[in-house]
């Protein structure tokens, strides 16, 4: 429809959204649906037509949905690994965290039984009753040598699950995004 003012309003080809266009123009983007609209003007009639086709554009609107939805499941495959890998992850002095790996497992293990060894022997000798003390140090050193290798062991399935999960998921995105 004409106006008596320098716009007219004219129908999106696209989405259908009125849109108020200069009277002069002849190309104008639609800023509902982005469709490049050729505007024809005839003696009684404005209308639009859209440029780009709109089987094309359906497409587009569809990979960006599925590259939101991949980007957003990577995001969240991302946070649960945070999760779950900061629960096995050894929290010494200082707040510094490192990952449990079976070496420092078993070295650990054996330096602390070790020492209880070495407890249990010279209090044995010298005053027996401190000698449960060195027990005590051996049966910890057990317990968390075996609690750190299972943790160890946890941590690299679960490492190894998520980066095969993340790059199944990369593989998609890439495939998804839009090659223009
Ligand atoms: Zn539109």
């Amino acid at each position: 429809m004409k106006t008596t003012m320098q716009t007219e309003t004219v129908t999106c080809g696209g989405c259908g959204a009125p849109l108020s266009i200069p009277d002069n123009v002849e190309y104008v983007a639609c800023r509902f649906c982005q469709a490049q609209l050729h505007v024809q003007r005839n003696q009684s009639v404005v209308f639009t037509e859209v440029l780009q086709s709109l089987q094309k554009q359906t497409e587009r609107l569809a990979d960006n949905t599925d590259v939101l939805r991949l980007q957003n499941e990577i995001a969240m495959l991302d946070r649960e690994w945070d999760q779950k890998s900061s629960e096995l992850m050894i929290r010494g002095k200082h707040g510094r965290v490192s990952v449990p790996d079976k070496t420092s497992a078993v070295v650990g293990g054996i330096f602390l039984t070790l020492f209880g060894l070495f407890w249990t022997v010279m209090a044995g000798a010298m005053f027996p009753p401190m000698a449960l003390f060195g027990i005590l140090f051996i049966i910890f050193g057990v317990i968390s040598c075996v609690k750190v290798h299972t943790n160890a062991e946890r941590f690299e399935t679960l490492q190894a699950t998520h980066q095969h999960q993340r790059n199944e998921l990369l593989n998609r995105l890439r495939q998804a995004e839009p090659r223009d």
